[in-house]
């Protein structure tokens, strides 16, 4: 087996962060991503615009350099291939940890391809795998999506939009724009609170011209392939309906953060348990990294704030190595 002193499970951003930290400590690691490059950015919407200015996307002190104020999904790829280009990082792709092992002298790591053995293991998977489920009859059809790509495929359709946090609003925004007939179901009484501020005025004025239809404290309760159920202050209605995006929100992958034996915190936070200084679990040499830490809460953490878990990671290593 293939011997490591980190391996890193995850190559989004903050893996790749991890990766630079443990070689620029000269530690030898590996990068373990499931998926191609910063995969979950990858199925990011097309079209997506980050809420974070360019030098908060930076990892490696490299600047990301944008010509917009906050750059789009597509500069952020090239920027972070750039990154481990620049940084050769050691980095296994399309291949999934199934099994994190503790052993008396480290942890054996199994994938989808292979097993390695390593000292040290760093979690940094986010959220974006898992969608949270609305549970309700009819989901599981295929006109029904939790994740949204690309506007042109709604032309001419009636879509209905579940949700009011950023992912809704902009998935509403643009097939509308692209001649979708949109209705918007909000389980509050408005927008939500962290769209972005450029944003809201757009969807609200939207809603205000009735170009979208928003219908507030009101639950999406059954799907059928061409109409839909929904319960509104006023009552249930149904209407028709070719396409469902339910972007109700992602969590972290627990089923698999409990196999490896991570403890986590009651629902409805379920946060995993991590030490904040050292981002150590309660289990001795196996650390957590990135938007995963927040548990459900999955708007805590974010690149900027969390970029400095590489840090704190390689600093505690080092200090177990002395
Ligand atoms: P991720 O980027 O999610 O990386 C985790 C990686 O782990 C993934 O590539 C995944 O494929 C991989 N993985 C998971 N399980 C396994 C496994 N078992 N084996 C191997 N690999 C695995 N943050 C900001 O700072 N600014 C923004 O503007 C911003 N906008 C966002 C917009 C959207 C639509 C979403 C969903 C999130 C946004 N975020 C933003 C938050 C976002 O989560 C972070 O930007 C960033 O993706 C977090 O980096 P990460 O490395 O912690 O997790």
């Amino acid at each position: 087996k293939t011997q490591y002193d980190v391996l890193i499970i995850g190559g989004g951003p903050i893996g790749l962060a991890c990766g630079i930290a443990a070689q620029e400590a000269g530690l030898s690691y590996l990068i373990v991503e499931k998926g191609c490059l910063v995969n979950s950015l990858y199925h990011y919407p097309q079209n997506m615009t980050f809420f974070s200015t360019s030098e908060r996307l930076e990892i490696g002190d490299v600047p990301f350099m944008s010509t917009n104020t906050k750059p789009r999904r597509a500069e952020a790829l090239e920027y972070y291939r750039r990154i481990q280009q620049k940084f050769e990082l050691n980095i296994r792709l399309f291949e999934e940890v199934t099994m994190v092992y503790r052993r008396t002298d480290g942890f054996e790591i199994t994938t989808s391809k292979s097993s390695y053995r390593a000292r040290y293991v760093v979690v940094a998977t986010g959220f974006y795998d898992i969608p949270c489920l609305m549970n309700i009859p009819g989901e599981n059809l295929a006109k029904v999506s939790h994740y949204y790509n690309d506007p042109h495929y709604y032309a001419g359709q009636k879509v209905l939009v579940v949700g009011a946090s950023n992912s809704s609003v902009d998935a509403a925004l643009e097939t509308y724009r692209k001649g979708a007939e949109v209705t918007l179901v909000v389980r509050g009484a408005c927008i939500g609170p962290r769209v972005k501020y450029w944003v809201r005025p757009d969807i609200e004025n939207r809603i205000a011209a009735g170009e979208i239809r928003a219908l507030f404290s009101s639950t999406l309760t059954a799907i059928r392939p061409t109409e839909v159920d929904i319960l509104t202050p006023d009552g249930p209605i149904t209407i028709e309906n070719d396409f469902v995006l339910a972007l109700t929100g992602y969590q972290p992958n627990f089923a698999f953060l409990e196999k490896i034996g991570i403890t986590l915190a009651d629902a409805p936070s379920r946060e995993p348990y991590h030490n904040p200084e050292t981002m150590e679990t309660n289990i001795p040499g196996l650390f957590l990294a990135g938007v995963v830490c927040g548990g459900m809460n999955t708007h805590l953490w974010f690149i900027e704030n969390s970029r400095v878990h590489a840090t704190q990671i390689v600093k505690r290593i080092l200090e177990i190595e002395r």
